[in-house]
């Protein structure tokens, strides 16, 4: 049994490693500090007593006996990581320093969401690992993208001042079910105001293009990567190359959907991207992994998911 922690462990992605881990068998500890994630993406979980959860900040150092880390704590949706921009940069860079910091002194083996976001608005399609991003540094995305690029640097220099196990993995769109339901992203957003007949907001023309991936082959990869020898350090792209203009995902989930909702058109935020993909040879190789889910399917899964959410009641 391994004791592993996880940061951001009650987020959306978070609780879908949370309950993968638990079900191999491991002792879990998830560290959150609430912002974005919420106790229910992991009240199924409270019943396992080898299932902690911590209500802990990442700017501030925590100590715990573990094997393994999986970072993960940072909100990832535009709106949030903007409410409080150095905030964001406090919990990319401080929460590096904090996790890598406990890696070093316990010996464990450390994993880094890192983001497609370090590409910026990309100069090379679809874009590799190798590629060094066209980011804005002063700009309303720069919290979030520099945030996650200067803890790519840490957790790389952590490696090699330190000697400390590294994995990063920059991880393209994802979705699925315990997203949060007002985070303002693309998917989550489109999909309620289908099941309400609202109208559907694209920003801008809707040409702007993203590569969309189920949680579940985002976790798949995740645990393969964490698995590799020492010697496999990343970057690594973990995301589904399958690439859709966001007026086609609008048209999707409003088929899929039955809706009535109608297109409006709002102003494209500054510095959005516009066209991401990833290009996934080195996951294939190194991980022996590829996502398994087509938009199609995900979207089905997830639309059950908001479905049930709205029926319900959105509870904290
Ligand atoms: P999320 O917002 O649902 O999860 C982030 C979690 O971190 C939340 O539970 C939040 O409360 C917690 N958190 C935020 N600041 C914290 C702090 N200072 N201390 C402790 N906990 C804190 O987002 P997600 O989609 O689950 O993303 C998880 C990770 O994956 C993030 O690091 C994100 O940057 C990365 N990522 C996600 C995507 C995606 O499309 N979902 C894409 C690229 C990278
Ligand atoms: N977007 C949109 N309508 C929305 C929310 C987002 O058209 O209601 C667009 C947004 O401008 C971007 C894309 O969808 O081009 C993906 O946005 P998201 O916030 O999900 O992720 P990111 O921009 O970080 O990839």
């Amino acid at each position: 049994m391994k004791r592993i922690l996880v940061t951001g462990g009650s987020g959306f992605v978070g609780s879908h490693l949370c309950k993968r881990l638990l079900a191999e068998g491991n002792d879990v500890i998830a560290l959150d500090n609430f912002f974005t994630g919420r106790k229910q993406n992991v009240v199924e979980l409270m019943d396992n007593p080898y299932f902690e959860l911590v209500r802990h900040d990442v700017t501030i150092p925590y100590f715990a006996e573990i094997d393994e880390i999986y970072n993960l704590a940072c909100p990832a949706s535009p709106i949030h990581y903007q409410d409080n921009p150095i905030k964001t940069v406090k919990t990319s860079v401080m929460g590096a320093i904090n996790m890598l910091g406990l890696a070093k002194r316990k010996n464990a083996k450390i994993l880094q969401a890192s983001t497609s976001e370090v590409y910026g608005d990309p100069h090379v399609h679809p874009q590799t690992e190798s590629y060094w991003g066209h980011v804005n540094p002063i700009g309303i995305r720069s919290c979030y993208d520099e945030g996650k690029r200067v803890a790519e640097t840490l957790f790389t220099d952590y490696h090699r001042q330190n000697n400390v196990r590294i994995k990063i993995i920059r991880i393209f769109n994802t979705y699925g079910p315990k997203m949060h339901p007002n985070d303002g992203r693309v998917v989550s957003n489109f999909i309620i105001q289908a099941l309400q007949n609202k109208d559907i907001t694209v920003y801008g023309k809707g040409q702007q293009t993203r590569s969309f991936q189920y949680v579940d082959d985002l976790v798949e990869a995740m645990v393969r990567m964490m698995n590799t020898d020492d010697s496999f350090t990343g970057p690594v792209n973990i995301g589904n190359p399958d690439e859709f203009t966001i007026m086609k995902l609008a048209q999707k989930i409003i088929q899929i959907t039955g809706s009535k909702s109608k297109i409006v058109y709002l102003p494209l935020p500054s510095d959005d991207p516009m066209q991401r993909k990833p290009d996934i040879s080195l996951a294939k190789r190194v991980l022996d992994w590829e996502p398994k889910i087509k938009l199609d399917e995900g979207l089905v899964k997830t639309i059950t998911y908001f479905e049930n959410l709205l029926k319900n009641g959105i509870e904290k």
